[in-house]
């Protein structure tokens, strides 16, 4: 049977106005001067500068503000769920047909449903020792590492185990509604085939 949930507030899209971090350490900071004092030409400073710095592209401060929201829900969204008997995170392939109903008319479709196959993901822990990931909280499936060895790789409203798992978005439509923006997602667990079965292996390896 497929799942509704309503998430309050239309997404943001990650890429509006993403952070763009220039990534360098202070050693190369020292050489990168050392080299930019050498340089002869505006075009090698260039060369130098693209070649010592790393860009890192985080995801924009609304879309973290919209998600930090969404997160709100989490537990309210679990015992919905598990009262209508759902086990989270699912861990089959998915199809998802997602009504979003923005505030006003903007945004882009690919951003839009990015933003939310993220958001739906569930944790992932990192164990400290081993390096490895896992969905569940608890000692390090891998090494036996403690729990206390894990750290939180990334955050998800716990709902489908990885965006992977995710086959379609028939039906899913960009709407408005400036009273109340919201999304209403269905949410169909589809049986794996020989092509998704990865999925119901070990949680991990569905992890990327
Ligand atoms: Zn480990």
């Amino acid at each position: 049977m497929p799942i509704h949930i309503v998430l309050p507030s239309a997404p943001v899209t990650k890429k509006n106005s993403p952070r763009v971090m220039p990534m360098i350490s202070m050693k190369g900071i020292k050489a990168l001067i050392a080299e930019l004092a050498r340089a002869t030409s505006h075009k090698d400073c260039v060369k130098i500068l693209m070649r010592s710095i790393s860009i890192s592209v985080q995801p924009s401060e609304n879309y973290i503000e919209w998600f930090d929201r969404q997160y709100l829900m989490r537990a309210s969204l679990h015992s919905q769920l598990a009262a209508a008997g759902v086990r989270l995170p699912i861990m089959e392939p998915v199809a998802i047909k997602a009504l979003i109903y923005r505030e006003a008319l903007r945004g882009d479709w690919t951003g839009y449903v990015d933003a939310i196959g993220d958001a739906i993901q569930a944790d992932v822990w990192q164990c400290q020792e081993c390096k490895k990931k896992t969905i569940t909280l608890a000692n390090c499936p891998h090494c036996g590492a403690s729990i206390a060895r894990m750290r939180q790789a990334r955050r998800g409203l716990g709902i489908i185990a990885d965006d992977k798992q995710i086959v379609h978005w028939d039906g899913s439509r960009l709407l408005k509604d400036s009273q109340r923006p919201r999304i209403e997602l269905t949410i169909e667990t589809l049986r794996a085939t020989p092509q998704a079965s990865l999925f119901a292996n070990e949680q991990e390896e569905v992890i990327a």
